[in-house]
């Protein structure tokens, strides 16, 4: 049995263990000696070697023959990929400089050396364009980081101390599902669970409260509830003395939103809002949840800011489960020497950075300098995963751009490819696994040789590397040695953490201390050392510097929600045969009032508009959204050519307020029937 942890983007990297008879992989399955994923895995994922042994995979190089688009290859060697593509991009750089060349990639493999080591040593050497990957994750990071200096928050294990719960913009049975026990266990001890989230997903059926919030109004939520606790003397002014600045200020910005204002902004009833008020901060301790639904709006960034001065002025930081868990992943990156995996030193200075969510634009720029010439996909699928799916897929088809994907299918991305190169799935590849969802540290082993001619990412790198005649040692350093260097930085937290131990033991939890609560005694890593409820740097940056409702998409049609669920990862695993039959169908929820405005009906195609594009969809009418707002799952429709048409045809690049990422949510739309 070989121990490793699950790849894909999600915040229980759980792990698991592989049997292999052989050579062949003959079971995988969850390890039940893991304390947070304990031996579970997921409806995706219980199946994951038919990905790894499925017959569509990419075993070989393979070269484009015909219209770029068709999906038509021909098996070249390594050899010919390589000095193919090395000639190509030298010929570019000359012409163009190394800047006309694109790195594109995401957290298809979400690990530390597979998802971004060796590729940003090679392209930082050589000058490419830089990608920025703010599409998720750093909205938040942005907003929080504002408030308390951290994107992070409390361990989120912490949460069966907690005695009142929010769970917000997060699906956590879906998304999360690994975390729902400890909610559960909360409940057992007593604890009272809210869901804030303008759609009823099936966590919110579970809860003992669901506020169905207007999309994109949850700052102005959390002012209503700052208003009332500042009127009602429920600031721990104790707390906010010692370890906040700005109280004053916010407490002039909160006298304008009582409960009659923000239920007109929000939906949700005054009483509602006094209610949640009293209870949040008069519960202790009360924990907020808020995660990735929160900041895909406009006001992204401002929303997360917003909502970390709640457990500011409640004083829920003090109490053990009580305060703010986000992401994990700022604490594992912490303790790890990330510099020695990256190696910034050796970046080109002065290279322009691009966006990954305006891929559509970049590509279809005429006006660049220099124009991106050459683009490589890996760990990622731009063609169907960002915005404005329409211009993505006219920039991937410009015959004047070189492209290459590194993948284990042909995905809707490497369809335009000139070059499909086969990639390794996680169970051929060795890789250290920091989670975002929770504090154990898992080494994902590979269990068998790599399939075919497939190779990791970093043995793509290191082979790119070679081929384009580079000699510096530090573009081919092992694995290994990569991940003993990471481990190797004396952070406390990993004291005893070491490569043998993790290969022993498969995954072992950072150090964290007992009854760790990061601020009771304030300690807030921001530039004055206390949470700040008034920004100077917000303010230096020309933004508003006190906590807002922020940009407040309004627009005429029916606001546009998305969503994942629980047989794919966005496009992924819809190979697969028992999830197959699921993606020839693209669905909308929309409440019955807007469905009878409309004139739309149950099970009827419609026909969906946005300033972007158009997509039918089968309408599903249901109470799970609200009346303006209307939900559409990730994935997509895939016709007879082959072709996916995903949600993202009707969303825009709109970036956020501060924090990048891109607003998908203020994305609004028309109805009609499809015929
Ligand atoms: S996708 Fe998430 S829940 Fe599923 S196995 Fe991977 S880490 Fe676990």
């Amino acid at each position: 049995m070989i121990r490793g942890a699950c790849g894909h983007d999600c915040p229980d990297t759980c792990a698991w263990v592989v049997e292999v008879q052989d050579g062949r992989a003959v079971s995988l399955g969850g390890d039940p000696e893991h304390p947070f994923t304990r031996g579970t895995l997921c409806a995706k994922v219980n199946h994951y070697l038919e990905r790894v042994y499925h017959p569509e995979r990419v075993l070989h190089p393979l070269r484009r023959v015909g219209a770029k688009g068709g999906g038509r290859f021909e098996r070249v060697s390594w050899d010919e990929a390589l000095t193919d593509i090395a000639q190509r991009w030298q010929a570019i750089i000359a012409e163009s400089g190394a800047e006309a060349i694109l790195p594109h990639s995401s957290a298809g493999v979400q690990g530390l050396i597979q998802m971004q080591s060796l590729d940003l040593r090679l392209f930082g050497r050589i000058g490419a364009s830089r990608l920025d990957r703010a599409i998720c994750g750093h909205v938040a990071s942005a907003g929080l980081k504002s408030t308390i200096g951290v994107g992070s928050g409390i361990d989120p294990e912490d949460i069966v101390h907690s005695r009142f719960i929010v769970l917000w913009g997060t699906n956590t049975i879906v998304t999360n599902l690994h975390f729902w026990p400890y909610v559960r266990e909360a409940r057992r001890r007593g604890a009272t669970v809210v869901v804030i989230d303008p759609v009823k997903t099936r966590t919110a059926e579970e809860a003992d409260w669901h506020l169905p919030i207007r999309p994109g109004t949850d700052a102005a939520f959390a002012l209503g509830v700052m208003h009332i606790m500042v009127r009602d003397g429920l600031v721990d002014h104790d707390y906010v003395t010692r370890y906040a600045t700005g109280y004053d200020a916010l407490v002039e910005r909160v006298r304008r939103y009582p409960p009659s204002a923000v239920a007109s902004l929000t939906g949700i009833s005054a009483d509602d809002i006094e209610r949640f008020a009293r209870t949040y901060a008069t519960t202790h301790p009360s924990l907020l949840r808020p995660l990735i639904g929160l900041e895909h709006h406009r006001n992204g960034a401002m929303q997360f800011r917003t909502i970390a001065c709640l457990p500011v002025l409640s004083g829920a930081w003090r109490h053990r489960g009580g305060g703010l868990a986000r992401s994990t992943h700022a604490l594992h990156f912490a303790a790890l020497d990330m510099a020695a995996v990256e190696l910034p030193q050796h970046d080109t200075p002065g290279v322009r950075t691009l966006n990954m969510r305006d891929i559509g634009r970049d590509l279809c720029d005429p006006d660049m300098a220099p124009p991106v010439r050459a683009l490589l996909v890996y760990g990622a699928n731009p063609a169907v995963s960002m915005p404005n799916q329409s211009q993505v897929l006219r920039g991937l088809a410009r015959t004047d751009l070189f492209t290459v994907v590194h993948d284990l299918f042909v995905t809707d991305t490497a369809r335009y490819a000139d070059y499909v190169l086969p990639a390794t799935s996680q169970i051929e590849h060795l890789d250290l696994s920091p989670a975002w969802g929770h504090l154990h540290l898992a080494l994902n082993r590979p269990a068998i040789a790599p399939q075919g001619e497939s190779v990791s990412n970093t043995e793509l790198f290191r082979r790119l590397a070679a081929a384009l005649g580079r000699t510096e040692p530090w573009l081919f350093e092992s694995d290994e040695s990569m991940l003993r260097a990471a481990l190797a930085s004396g952070h406390p937290w990993l004291d005893g953490i070491t490569y043998e131990r993790l290969w022993a033991e498969g995954h072992v939890r950072l150090n964290r201390p007992d009854d760790w609560r990061p601020f009771a005694e304030g300690g807030f890593p921001t530039p004055s050392g206390k949470a700040e409820l008034y920004s100077d740097a917000l303010a230096a940056a020309g933004h508003d510097p006190l906590p807002a409702p922020g940009d407040i998409t309004s627009a005429s049609g029916l606001q546009l929600i998305t969503g994942k669920t629980l047989h794919f990862l966005n496009s992924g695993y819809s190979h697969i045969d028992r999830h197959r039959r699921r993606t020839g169908t693209l669905t909308i929820d929309v409440h019955a009032d807007d469905a009878r405005a409309h004139g739309v009906s149950d099970g009827e195609l419609v026909r969906v508009r946005s300033g972007q594009g158009t997509l039918d969809a089968i309408c599903r009418v249901s109470d799970r959204v609200q009346p303006g707002v209307v939900f559409m799952p990730y994935g997509g429709l895939v016709d007879g050519a082959g072709a996916r048409h995903s949600v993202n045809v009707l969303t825009a690049e709109a970036p956020t307020d501060w924090g990048g990422g891109s607003g998908l949510y203020s994305t609004f739309v028309a109805l009609e029937p499809a015929r």
